[in-house]
């Protein structure tokens, strides 16, 4: 998927349930990977999702002081358009990005448009989600396989560095 469109599902602001504070979730409608189980079904299809434009998403997801989630569906359906929103919104705040997706860190990094996407971003929540390792108690993720990936230092050491702010909780 390539353009200056974004397939949006839905902006969701002052979440807290999809990373750590008060964020603002962009749902990208579009999902190739189809677990068993999803919960978010409807958005399979990219077409479910409304086109906007990158400059219009930009304006509506940093008008406020949360920090920014991307999540779906699957964003790296789209990762061509979302890079350059990624590239915008670091370049003109400082705001910080999670993003969700149900490849994993390793398969992310030999996907060169999708490496290029995980670079702008700050954590990871990787893997498909499995019904078989679903538990309610799980702190930002769906199944216990799932990881929550510190993108930076995890490029830096060149080996998966788990996101930290989360001893008390189940990851
Ligand atoms: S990657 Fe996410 S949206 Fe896609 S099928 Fe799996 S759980 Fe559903």
């Amino acid at each position: 998927m390539s353009g200056k469109f974004l397939y949006v599902a839905d902006i969701v602001e002052n979440t807290i349930v999809d990373g750590i504070g008060f964020r603002t979730s962009l749902y990208l409608s579009g999902c190739d990977i189809g677990c068993e189980g999803c919960h978010n079904k409807e958005l399979w299809d990219i077409n479910s999702g409304h086109a906007m434009e990158i400059d219009e998403v930009f304006e509506k997801i940093t008008g406020s002081f949360t920090n920014i989630t991307f999540i779906g569906g699957e964003p790296m359906m789209q990762a061509e358009p979302l890079t350059v929103l990624a590239e915008k919104i670091k370049a003109y705040t400082r705001k910080d990005i999670w993003i969700y997706s149900g490849h994993t860190y390793e398969e992310i990094l030999h996907n060169k448009e999708y490496s290029k996407l995980l670079k702008l971003c700050d954590v990871l929540v990787d893997g498909k989600f499995y019904k078989s390792y679903f538990q309610n108690n799980l702190r930002f993720k769906g199944s216990t396989n799932q990881r929550i990936i510190d993108v930076k230092k995890s490029l830096d050491k060149n080996k998966i560095v788990l996101w930290s702010d989360e001893s008390d909780f189940n990851i």
